[in-house]
């Protein structure tokens, strides 16, 4: 039988069950897009529409560059796929060899997966096995935080601190506690990391562990700056304290860094930016600028070595995945290592930040706007409800698609994130559009 058309048409949407989107409503007016180059959409009309949001907070260097197809185009010629199960293949190794280089501190051991959802729950596994393998089984329980977003894995759900994303689904991991998130009013419209409530906000920690004892908790998972929930950066101090606590009480940190890794913030990563090294990293998206699936956990020197305890001829880690260091994820990563170096994209992203922080905050006084809040390259505007929570938010979201920008939406709060290789006329452009949605849902 020859395939169907895969052309999209309007009376074919029916059968594709889209994630995370009101289906119903999406195929009565979609939204689609065809082609993508540097900064820029398409629609398939031909309509241009400017990505404020990397896609997903993914697409760091910008659409369609041609060292990425080149060097995966090259893998595919040379070997499509190979496992990593007792087998292995010269990108991989290559490429975790580089990963460590480019890492602060001793984190400089990769394991690969192929999203942030696997990423989280890969390193949920690893803390598990970790504190086994050292004789501390005991510490089972994890610590997530509220409003924050770990992927969809039913542990990145768990310690995830979204409503929606929870309520749905059961019963979930057993043995979660989530500390209080760090969105303080005082804080509002804050430039950068917010002043207030730091010490007191990760001090929350203590009275978990006090609940529990410390010998029954396994890791403390956070975002650095929580993306999803509408962008929050942490309150000065708030990281380094989650630090010394968690050593002080033997606790595993694990930073999820899906959104703030390779150079969101403007640098390598939030753990450089901040001087605070997690004993585990979660990252996805810029890794491969979203060309392949990818995802990795970073692990520290001592996380590694208290894995590879046990006989030489065993297994050290009863986890992966088919696709793990896939070839052709390994390919497009290497080649966007290179292009965030040959290009100073990381620096970039901090160069540009003050001139994005002055844009995003000129917003303050249209209509409706409650809260503004920036750090590196990214931003969170909260809009005041209309009635039902995320009605405002989503009427603005579509009309500044509507005047040519993309945009993220999450209830009220809306989120812009460009791609690191954006110029500064295009953040006015950016800034415009954005203003205009705003006063348009006023
Ligand atoms: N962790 C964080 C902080 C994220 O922002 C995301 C996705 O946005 C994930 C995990 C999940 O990543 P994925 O959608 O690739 O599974």
């Amino acid at each position: 039988m020859t395939p169907p058309d895969s052309v999209p048409i309007a009376n074919n949407m029916d059968a594709f069950l889209m994630p995370f989107t009101a289906n119903r409503q999406f195929k009565k007016n979609p939204r689609l897009l065809a082609r993508a180059k540097g900064v820029h959409y398409w629609t398939p009309e031909g309509r241009r529409v400017i990505d404020g949001t990397a896609g997903l907070w993914c697409v760091n260097a910008g659409h369609g560059r041609e060292e990425i197809k080149a060097a995966i185009a090259q893998q595919l010629e040379e070997m499509d796929y190979a496992p990593s199960f007792q087998m292995g293949h010269p990108k991989s190794f290559e490429l975790a060899a580089r990963h460590a280089a480019l890492l602060p501190g001793d984190l400089n051991h990769a394991f690969y997966c192929n999203s942030g959802s696997e990423a989280v729950d890969s390193a949920l596994k690893i803390a598990l096995a970790y504190h086994r393998a050292n004789g501390q089984g005991t510490r089972t329980r994890f610590v997530g935080r509220e409003r924050g977003y770990h992927g969809v894995g039913f542990g990145g759900i768990s310690v995830g601190g979204m409503v929606n994303n929870r309520k749905w689904f059961g019963a979930m991991l057993p043995g979660v506690d989530h500390l209080p998130h760090t969105h303080l009013p005082q804080n509002a419209f804050s430039r950068g990391e917010p002043e207030h409530g730091g010490i007191e906000l990760a001090n929350a920690l203590e009275g978990i562990v006090g609940l529990h004892d410390a010998s029954n908790i396994a890791a403390v998972i956070v975002e650095p700056c929580a993306g999803s929930t509408g962008y929050l950066p942490p309150p000065k101090g708030y990281l380094k304290r989650l630090r010394e606590i968690c050593d002080k009480h033997g606790i595993l940190l694990i930073f999820d860094e899906v959104i703030t890794g390779f150079g969101r913030l403007g640098a390598s990563f939030a753990a450089e930016k901040f001087g605070v090294i997690p004993d585990l990293m979660t990252v996805a998206k810029g890794i491969s600028n979203a060309t392949v699936p990818m995802g990795g956990v970073f692990v520290r020197k001592h996380v590694f070595e208290g894995l590879m305890q046990g006989p030489e001829n065993a297994v050290d880690l009863f986890h992966g995945y088919t696709y793990s260091a896939h070839p052709l994820a390994c390919a497009a990563a290497s080649a966007v290592l290179d292009i965030y170096k040959d290009e100073a994209l990381f620096q970039r992203s901090a160069e540009l930040s003050s001139y994005w922080e002055e844009g995003v905050h000129s917003l303050k006084d249209l209509p409706n706007v409650t809260d503004i809040r920036n750090l590196g390259l990214a931003c969170g505007i909260d809009l005041a409800p209309e009635g039902a929570v995320g009605t405002r938010g989503y009427k603005a979201f579509v009309k500044a698609f509507d005047l040519g920008l993309m945009m993220r939406q999450s209830g009220d709060a809306l989120a812009m994130s460009p791609p690191l290789i954006i110029e500064k006329k295009q953040i006015d452009e950016i800034i415009d559009i954005a203003g205009q949605a705003i006063k348009a849902v006023a």
